[in-house]
């Protein structure tokens, strides 16, 4: 069994926005607190138990719970919506198995089990991961400081419910650049402000690269995104000797970041899919950083790159796809054999795919493979 934590900051802004919405809830709220009185106490109200809390945290606690069953009830599209636009990562299955398991755990039918305890510094709760049933213990002080900020704990409580249901954020902990598009955090954010937290952009396959911002984001061209970021873009082949291919990726129709191809009179990165290049002025660079070469690797036509590079005894360099559908694996083509364009080639196939000059698609089984040493 792994314990997952859960740290958030909260702004001044959104604190005095939630504390609003407590007034308008306080008015029309038909709730009632026990009226029970005394120190640390247990209580087991529908849907949530508590145990080892004061009145006060109880009373905390059957707030929050109200706010949450009117996210999945009052709330439910706009909940449903939030989710379902939400960059994730660190899921398997699909993004509608996601959706639906968190709405459906937030429906409250599971009784949650809330321990009051004092936490460790900087910890607000804790929560088991996969678990039969609910269950979690609530940092005291958290649930003291955010007594007008029921909202708040309504939504670390989703958090890490979600935990219970399995999901979590190993790879990518609170601090990493990704932890936001985590699927915990992003049911967080879709309780707090409605809104799901924005894509962090593409992430590297390799564990090593995770934390390291091998991709920049860029409006610009890649050389100049890249050496902004005091980085030289990672190349693929130079057209007919004019200019260098950078790789760059682009969230296509919100599918993953596929890779592609930008250069250096281009503020766009080029993409292959269907029958059509799509490009994009929004997008990330692919730069080369500190202890990471890349290589790229000639491949056998019937390999794809995974095992291309692992044959090598490389690592095979990719995106993830936020569609829960496996790699996009950063290939490239000698498309008009006029020099080597990045593109993409997906986990378990042989092509590589390539955004054109023209608007049609290069699929090449004759394509090189970006590896990392
Ligand atoms: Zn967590």
């Amino acid at each position: 069994m792994k314990i997952a934590k859960t740290k958030i900051v909260l702004t001044t802004n959104r604190a005095i926005i939630v504390f609003n919405i407590l007034i308008t809830m306080a008015i029309f709220s038909n709730i009632c607190f026990a009226e029970n009185v005394g120190k640390k106490q247990s209580a087991i109200k529908k849907g949530y138990e508590t145990i080892n809390c004061t009145i006060d945290e109880i009373k905390t606690i059957h707030t929050a719970f109200g706010i949450l069953l009117d996210t999945v009830s009052i709330g439910f599209g706009a909940f449903q919506k939030c989710l379902s636009n939400a960059p994730l990562i660190e899921f398997s299955g699909s993004r509608e198995q996601v959706s639906l398991t968190a709405s459906e755990a937030l429906k409250l039918n599971v009784l949650t089990k809330i321990h009051c305890y004092d936490a460790p510094k900087n910890v607000l709760a804790q929560a088991r991961v996969s678990i039969s049933g609910e269950s979690m213990k609530v940092d005291r002080g958290f649930l003291r400081s955010y007594t007008n900020r029921a909202k708040a704990i309504a939504a670390v409580i989703a958090h890490e419910i979600m935990h219970n249901r399995g999901y979590r954020h190993k790879q990518n902990d609170f601090g990493s650049k990704y932890y936001l598009n985590t699927v915990p955090q992003q049911v967080l954010a879709c309780v707090l402000t409605g809104n799901p937290n924005r894509s962090m952009g593409p992430k590297a396959l390799t564990a090593r690269l995770i934390n390291n911002p091998t991709w920049v984001q860029a409006n610009n061209n890649c050389l100049n995104a890249c050496q902004s970021a005091r980085y030289s873009p990672v190349i693929s082949g130079s057209y007919q000797n004019k200019y260098d291919f950078y790789v760059c990726a682009h969230n296509l129709g919100n599918k993953g970041f596929r890779p592609g191809f930008n250069h250096k009179n281009e503020k766009r990165c080029s993409v292959g899919s269907g029958g059509d290049t799509h490009r994009s002025k929004n997008k990330y660079c692919l730069c080369n950083i500190p202890n990471i070469n890349y290589r790229w690797v000639d491949a056998e036509q019937y390999d794809d790159c995974k095992a291309t590079c692992i044959e090598d005894s490389l690592v095979p360099m990719a995106t993830e796809s936020y569609a829960g559908g496996g790699f996009f694996f950063i290939c490239s083509v000698n498309a008009w054999k006029r020099g080597f364009r990045p593109g993409y080639n997906l986990q378990g196939t042989r092509k590589c795919v390539a955004g054109s000059g023209g608007d049609s698609v290069w699929r090449d089984l004759n394509k090189r493979c970006l590896c990392a040493e």
